[in-house]
């Protein structure tokens, strides 16, 4: 019998990706969205398939979707740090509110339930690099509090429903990730240095550039949390590309692939912007048999040309 998916955010920028997938798997799926952050255009081509529909709709309201379904992917949230500042309630408001009707919805339908958590659990990491093991070093007042708090109380009411209601529950750590349809604007540093490199800007490194991520391109993310989707594994799972480089080398790894003149220039670093991070992925290894296939420069070449369609249409646009 076909597989119900409900995915909500899944007019997001991993959402969509993730509809792709599962539309490709052979499921149903149904998007629930309100819009705050996400983009009916990374939907539309998919909106003419039968099996898909879309709901807009505010998650962190009752939930209720007819007819059985068998996974909810709970992906709604902004999820940048632009966004999280911009929408600071919102934020904390999906997290829990959103995560609790999303998990009851699970526990209603009997589906498997799975959280888009993410590496900033870890918050300024002084374990390197993360295990899943690692409890943390966040800030909960600063003001990333609002969105490291809202996963860090959504993974501990998934794990509460997985042990007082017995829900199938899967929780994915997701580790900095990029490719075709990020927003332009959302503020993150590969939408910024591409957007800043293809115009001829100033490409903004924040604070020295010394600072560390390690870069995830989309389609492997998406592999990695499909495999959790059908393992039985209830623990947190790191999904992450391990080859960690400074911010300052991935500006120029995105100058040198657009061949931009741009200068590189640095601007104050955000309050409490992680110093390093990288993921162990033991744990997504051994269990789910998954690792990451897509090389960082393969990715970049990957996610160019979008960028450079949607920044044709959209005309200039000061970033940074
Ligand atoms: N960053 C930057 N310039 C920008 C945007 C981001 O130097 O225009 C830096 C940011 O300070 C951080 C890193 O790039 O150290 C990754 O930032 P992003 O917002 O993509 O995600 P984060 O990992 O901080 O959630």
């Amino acid at each position: 019998m076909t597989s119900r998916s409900v995915i909500t955010g899944g007019a997001g920028f991993l959402g969509s990706h993730l509809a792709e997938r599962l539309l490709a798997e052979g499921h149903e799926v149904i998007v629930l969205d309100n819009l705050l952050t996400g983009d009916l255009g990374n939907i539309e081509h998919l909106l003419k398939d039968r099996r898909f529909s879309f709901i807009h709709y505010d998650v962190t309201k009752y939930l209720h979707v007819g007819g059985k379904v068998d996974f909810i992917f709970h992906f709604a949230s902004p999820a940048s740090p632009k966004d999280y500042l911009d929408y600071p309630i919102q934020t904390l408001k999906v997290g829990s509110l959103g995560t609790h009707n999303a998990l009851g919805l699970a526990k209603a339908k009997g589906a498997v339930f799975v959280i888009a958590s993410t590496s900033e659990v870890y918050g300024d990491p002084l374990e390197h690099p993360q295990r899943e093991s690692y409890w943390g070093n966040v800030n909960p007042v600063g003001p990333r509090g609002v969105y490291d708090e809202a996963k860090r109380f959504a993974e501990a009411m998934t794990m509460a429903y997985h042990r007082y209601h017995g829900v199938e529950t899967r929780i994915v750590r997701i580790f900095n990730t990029y490719g075709p349809r990020m927003r332009l604007n959302d503020g993150r540093a590969l939408p910024t240095f591409m957007t800043q490199a293809l115009q001829g800007q100033d490409i903004t490194v924040y604070g020295d550039g010394s600072q560390t991520r390690s870069f995830t391109f989309v389609t492997d993310l998406i592999d990695g949390i499909y495999r959790l989707a059908r393992s039985k594994e209830h623990d947190p799972v790191n999904i992450g590309n391990p080859r960690e480089l400074s911010i300052m080398t991935f500006a120029e790894k995105v100058k040198e692939l657009t061949g931009s003149k741009s200068r590189i220039v640095q601007k104050p670093l955000p309050v409490d912007d992680p110093k390093i991070r990288q993921p162990d992925i033991t744990r997504a290894r051994t269990k789910l048999g998954w690792e990451p296939k897509v090389s960082l420069e393969e990715g970049l070449r990957l996610t160019l040309p979008d960028f450079e369609r949607r920044l044709k249409a959209a005309g200039p646009l000061v970033l940074g």
